[in-house]
């Protein structure tokens, strides 16, 4: 079949690989010059299926206005009237339940654990490098409510049966020594072994190139403006370079997914959650971490990818807005000097904005949309690097007529229908 993947972004590349794959003939679009450049550019790094779980939480929302009123506030949001994001603020206020949290949460575990080992057969049959690291993550915490926190964590992965172990402040130290020069306290951590990370920048370039020398065809700085359909079937994209014939498409471009389909009557509730990253090179490898630090004190994800350091974070909910605001820089920088003070070039960090694609529920959207020849790979929201390969190769499957190899309950957009 002739297949049409939108966006080349992490999930519409993976998604290319797999219907390649597959046999089909295999065309992507992408409006920016080349794979990889939106919010799959300069995420956190983290392939990190074991704490995969929804933003929408039981006792989120007054963690959320308690988090707005302090000063340097990881969390924002806008109160500027907009429909469309007071409608999703709505449907994430109904998933901020224990008994909600739980069903989201084994949702995106099941995607989560099966994309990392599609993720792994795909390293094995591709020659890619993208400076992937599988040493294990480690939730860090700073104070004994942390710990406590860490503690209701482990319980949680205990029960999933997901490999972890809660450490005290020694045993973290051992874990990654790059961190006896912090300047604020390690009170304990979880080390979640399993956990890898990589740069899905890199991912994107390399699998794209390879995919290209391979025949699939990517048309970069060509924008999709429509999707083309006769009799409520569609076939195909209307883009800046002229009509793009399919037997099936693939929407696979992040927060630009509901306007595409919305003309078709399709509502995808998904809204932008911007969050900041840094690069920085590392200057002395004995004094930077290796493994994965996920610091739950400020949110922030700090990642080893080859000789650089990512850190990411923040989450603020003002539509599309991608402004680099100084202030937030100075914050990543000073909550990662705090953990690790030396061996990292601070002063030319490069700054980094992108838009998580989220759903108010967590899971993403994959799969049938309700019309013939249009399947979807949408709202990946803070998860998407470390979905992407399960969801393309579910979205693959479909797209060829077999059963996908994880069920699919709860992932389609059935689950806002009804
Ligand atoms: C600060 C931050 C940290 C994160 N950290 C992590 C992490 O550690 N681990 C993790 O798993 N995930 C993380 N994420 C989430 C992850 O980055 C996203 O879920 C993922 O990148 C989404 O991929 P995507 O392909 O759906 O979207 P995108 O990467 O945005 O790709 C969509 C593509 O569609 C293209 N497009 C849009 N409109 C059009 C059009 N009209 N015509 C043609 N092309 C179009 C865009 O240019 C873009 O390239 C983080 C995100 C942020 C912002």
């Amino acid at each position: 079949m002739k297949i049409l993947v939108l966006g080349a972004g992490v999930v519409g590349t993976a998604t290319a690989y797999y219907l390649f794959r597959d046999g089909h003939e295999v065309e992507v679009v992408e409006r920016l010059t080349g794979a990889g450049m939106e919010t799959s550019f300069g995420n956190a790094g983290g392939l990190c299926p074991s704490f995969a779980g929804p933003w929408a939480a039981p006792g989120m929302p007054a963690k959320v206005l308690k988090m707005v009123m302090q000063a340097d506030a990881p969390v924002r949001f806008s109160l500027r009237p907009e429909l469309r994001r007071l409608s999703w603020a709505r449907k994430w206020l109904r998933e901020c339940n224990a008994p909600r949290f739980r069903v989201n949460k084994l949702r995106m575990q099941r995607v989560a654990h099966y994309s990392y080992a599609c993720l792994q057969e795909l390293m094995a049959q591709t020659p890619i490098a993208f400076d992937f690291h599988a040493d294990g993550v480690l939730q860090l915490f700073q104070t004994d409510a942390e710990c406590k926190l860490g503690n209701i964590a482990a319980n949680a992965l205990a029960e999933l049966g997901i490999d972890h172990k809660m450490l005290d402040s020694e045993a973290a130290l051992a874990i990654e020594p790059a961190l006896k020069r912090a300047s604020v306290a390690v009170a304990g951590a979880l080390h979640l072994p399993a956990d890898a990370s990589g740069d899905s920048h890199a991912f994107c370039q390399a699998l794209a190139a390879w995919l290209a020398s391979q025949g699939v065809r990517f048309h970069y700085s060509t924008r999709v403006e429509q999707l083309l359909h006769t009799a409520g079937r569609v076939t195909g994209a209307r883009t800046s370079a002229g009509p793009l014939n399919a037997d099936v498409t693939v929407v696979a471009m992040g927060n630009q997914a509901p306007a595409l389909v919305a003309p078709l009557g399709i509502k995808l509730p998904v809204y932008p959650l911007k969050g900041y990253s840094i690069t920085a090179t590392v200057t002395d490898a004995a004094q930077a971490p290796t493994v994965s630090v996920m610091d739950e004190h400020s949110k922030v994800m700090i990642s080893r990818l080859g000789n650089r350091i990512r850190a990411a974070g923040m989450a603020e909910l003002i539509g599309d807005d991608l402004s680099l605001k100084p202030e937030r820089k100075k914050l990543l920088v000073r909550t990662v000097r705090g953990l690790f003070p030396d061996g990292i070039d601070y002063e030319n960090a490069s700054f980094w904005a992108g838009l998580r694609p989220m759903t108010p529920d967590g899971p993403p959207i994959l799969g049938p949309s309700g019309r013939e020849g249009l399947l979807l790979n949408s709202g990946h929201g803070s998860n998407g690097w470390t979905q992407a390969c399960g969801t393309a190769k579910v979205v693959s499957d479909l797209a060829s007529g077999r059963k996908p190899e994880i069920d699919i309950e709860g992932l389609t957009i059935e689950r806002y229908r009804g």
